[in-house]
């Protein structure tokens, strides 16, 4: 089944408001409906702040874009001081929201429990969850990454059911290779790809897991996208520092068309 590819740019904590408009001003310039509107799902994950201004110019300018969040909390109101909640993400028109990722797993003590929690909050309330999972070089250097992995995403999957499963990404993003420069070859992140594809299926039947993306992260740019995107279960990147710069980052969506 042929997979339409995406493009996620998770900013982390870089840009305020201002920085923020020009960069997706920037993008938008170079929007071509004809392709990146039919041929490929592109996302950009601002901080919380950077959202609304975002969405704005994107929307302004009639592009497919789409804007996601980089966290969420599960419950949808009450006393989580410095929380912010789906219905929140929602009414900004966020489509998407990452969770899981390791700098939020690493820095923040965030469990495999939260991140099924927030699966389930943003699915049921009609929203994407790009599900990251990724194992530390410690785990890599053990050899059991791809139980590890899979472990995270049957975890992350937990009482989710195939329907709301359709709205979530999975994005595979070993830890050696965050920020690194250090990008996995195209053979390691195909090979956990498969495999977490492999879980997919066995939670959800084969026919739901070939329709789910599978996403890889980590230190991808321009000089290495070809190699990765050429991988059977390699659907597209979730992407940090490339997608800081417009120059990179359109050179990463120009490659999955
Ligand atoms: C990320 O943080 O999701 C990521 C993949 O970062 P980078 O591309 O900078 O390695």
């Amino acid at each position: 089944m042929a997979r339409k590819p995406m493009m996620a740019g998770n900013w982390k904590m870089n840009n305020t408001i201002a920085e923020a408009v020009v960069l997706t001003q920037e993008i938008s310039n170079q929007y071509d409906k004809e392709t990146w509107g039919e041929d490929v799902d592109i996302v950009i994950c601002p901080p919380y702040v950077d959202l609304k201004p975002a969405k704005t110019v994107l929307d302004f300018d009639r592009t497919k874009i789409a804007v996601g969040a980089q966290n969420v909390y599960w419950e949808p109101s009450g006393a989580f001081t410095g929380e912010i909640s789906v219905p929140m993400l929602k009414e900004i028109g966020c489509a998407y929201c990452i969770v899981g990722h390791s700098e939020r797993r690493e820095l923040f003590g965030e469990t495999n429990e939260d991140v099924n929690r927030k699966v389930k909050a943003l699915v049921e309330a009609g929203l994407y969850a790009i599900v990251c999972v990724g194992e530390s070089l410690a785990v890599r250097d053990e050899g059991t990454t791809e139980e590890f992995v899979c472990a995270q995403v049957r975890a992350a999957f937990a009482g989710v059911d195939a329907a709301d499963a359709q709205r979530c990404v999975v994005a595979y993003e070993p830890i050696w290779a965050i920020g690194t420069g250090r990008t996995a070859t195209p053979e390691q992140a195909e090979a956990v790809c498969a495999a977490i594809r492999a879980t997919l299926a066995d939670l959800y039947g084969a026919e739901v897991a070939e329709g789910m993306r599978v996403l890889y992260g980590g230190s991808m740019n321009p000089g290495n996208v070809e190699g990765l995107l050429a991988q059977p279960n390699i659907d597209g990147g979730l992407i940090g520092g490339a997608s800081l710069k417009c120059e990179s980052f359109v050179q990463l969506i120009e490659a999955c068309l």
